[in-house]
């Protein structure tokens, strides 16, 4: 056997050993849900899990251009000396000094919503695997607040409250056929079909969860395009079960950022 075909055969294996390991801890980490524990939520869960952002990093990485080494004197120094220089920066979009900070949440949201969230690529991803642990039964069910009826012309839909009664076709339908696709899966795993197989069946509103990485121009893009605010140069008009995520995550990174955040708001929140 040659080298490389030795190479690959371990790594595969390791690789597999990996897989049985991480489907062995989660399978005991907790019993697998029945059908009757069958649950709906309307929110979604967002937690800073670490960050190292600061506004004082987008001082320092702009002043290296003019000040070279003596930019290190910016290491932490008192940023709101420096708001202007952000403001600045901020709206030549000249964008790179915002990109040497880091923020990593956990979250927890439909599979929908992450459908639309991994589209940003200029982030890192890692979410629970439908392959290697049983997934939850838990199902989005839109909260009574949530407008329901769509007018406008693509690219700039208004969303309008429904009915009483469309209302409660959305929570009966939901609830009917997230419990029946959910039999259909346990029927599966019970009849000792792979989870990757019966997974086919689960519907797109299974809560899933994730942690993505990012830095705060790219979720100054992701932010510019996933919430729909008055004022914004670019108008966007996100799906609300997004920017639901999207208003937790800004939260946070306003606080974490508060200089470099009001300088984005200022300038229409557009991403530098
Ligand atoms: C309201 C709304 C509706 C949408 N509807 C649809 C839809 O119907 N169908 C659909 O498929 N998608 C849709 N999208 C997704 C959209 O097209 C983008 O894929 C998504 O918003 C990610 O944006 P981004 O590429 O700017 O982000 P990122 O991937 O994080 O990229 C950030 C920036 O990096 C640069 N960049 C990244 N990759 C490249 C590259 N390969 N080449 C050049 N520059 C790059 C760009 O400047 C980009 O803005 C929609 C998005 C929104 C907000």
């Amino acid at each position: 056997m040659s080298e490389q075909v030795a190479t690959a055969v371990s790594a595969e294996q390791a690789e597999q050993a990996e897989q049985a390991e991480s489907a062995e801890s989660a399978e005991s980490a907790e019993p697998a849900p029945g059908v009757d524990q069958v649950r709906f939520r309307s929110d979604m869960t967002v937690e800073l899990v670490r960050a190292s952002a600061h506004d004082s990093d987008v001082v320092f990485a702009a002043r290296v251009s003019t000040a070279g080494e003596q930019s290190l004197d910016a290491l932490g120094e008192d940023a709101s000396r420096s708001a202007g220089l952000i403001r600045y920066l901020m709206r030549a979009r000249h964008g790179s000094p915002f990109e040497h900070n880091s923020m990593t949440f956990f979250v927890e949201a439909p599979i929908f919503v992450f459908r639309e969230f991994m589209r940003h690529r200029i982030a890192s991803y890692n979410e629970e695997s439908g392959r290697y642990r049983q997934l939850s039964a838990v199902f989005y069910l839109p909260a009574p607040e949530r407008h329901l009826v769509q007018e406008g012309k693509p690219g700039a839909y208004d969303f309008v409250p429904g009915t009483a009664q469309q209302y409660e076709v959305v929570v009966a339908q939901t609830q009917q056929s997230c419990r029946q696709a959910y039999a259909a899966y346990l029927a599966m795993l019970d009849a000792g079909v792979a989870r990757e197989v019966a997974r086919g069946v689960l519907p797109v509103a299974t809560y899933s969860s994730m942690y993505v990485t990012l830095n705060a121009r790219s979720l100054m893009n992701f932010l510019s395009l996933r919430t729909k605010r008055a004022g914004s140069h670019f108008p966007s008009y996100p799906q609300r079960e997004i920017e639901m995520v999207a208003e937790k995550i800004e939260a946070y990174w306003a606080t974490l950022m508060p200089i470099t955040y009001a300088a984005f708001e200022a300038g229409g929140r557009v991403s530098p």
